[in-house]
């Protein structure tokens, strides 16, 4: 099917590639196989993703099951996926608004028992299947994890690990 530019109209070249994630806000989210539009007059790209809701869902099941402590930008990330503000989360977490910022921008590293508290928070809010609280003893909390690695493509029409 032929998709022309917003921009310049001309006619967009698909590939299907993968995709590094950026505007989900974590550093290392890859989606494999995913349409790529691109314009060869101006440039413009397009990448149409497939069932976002569901798609940001199956990072957060990633992140919810990720054996070190969160980094601020999962942690912004799992606020977002349960539609909170900052001021929202702080009151779920029992925390000020300005330990939420903090932890967000790497300031501050997320004490074990919040890290512990948000992924049941995650887990409550839409049920993940398979999530057994006995996931909570083998969190390494050491103080300098790295970032989750998440590699996705869509399998029998779903988001589904690539690994
Ligand atoms: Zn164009």
């Amino acid at each position: 099917m032929m998709k022309r530019c917003k921009e310049c109209s001309s006619e967009m070249v698909i590939s299907r590639e993968a995709y590094r994630y950026n505007e989900s806000g974590l550093p290392n989210v890859v989606l494999k196989d995913v349409e790529i539009r691109r314009c060869p007059n101006c440039g413009t790209q397009e990448v149409p993703l497939p069932r976002v809701a569901e798609l940001h869902r199956a990072i957060a099941v990633v992140l919810v099951h990720k054996a070190a402590r969160f980094l601020g930008a999962e942690v912004r990330y799992l606020r977002k996926y349960m539609g909170w503000s900052g001021v929202d989360f702080a009151s779920h977490m029992g925390v000020n608004p300005e330990t939420v910022s903090r932890w967000e921008n790497d300031k501050e590293v997320i004490s074990s028992q919040s890290d512990r508290l948000l992924r049941l928070i995650v887990v409550r809010g839409w049920p993940v299947e398979d999530y057994s609280v006995d996931d909570l003893t083998k969190i390494d909390d050491r103080k300098d994890p790295p970032p989750v690695e998440v590699e996705l493509r869509v399998r029998d029409r779903r988001w589904q690990s690539a690994a």
